[in-house]
């Protein structure tokens, strides 16, 4: 099972791409780099600390 990224930031709901840059807290909420530093870093529904979310694994077929 692959981990299902979400699409979309928790507080803009602006489109996220897979590998563009986003930031994810520990329960997986969303968020983009604009509201990341709006928010101060902090997720705005668990209060969880906002980090990068990682590239996601090349997909094996084309
Ligand atoms: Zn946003
Ligand atoms: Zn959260």
């Amino acid at each position: 099972m692959a981990l299902e990224l979400r699409a979309s930031c928790e507080q803009c709901g602006t489109t996220l791409a897979a590998e563009g840059e986003a930031y994810i807290c520990i329960h997986e909420c969303t968020y983009c780099p604009s509201c990341t530093t709006a928010l101060g870093g902090v997720c705005r529904n668990c209060g969880g600390e906002l980090v990068r979310r990682p590239r996601p694994p090349e997909p094996l077929t084309s």
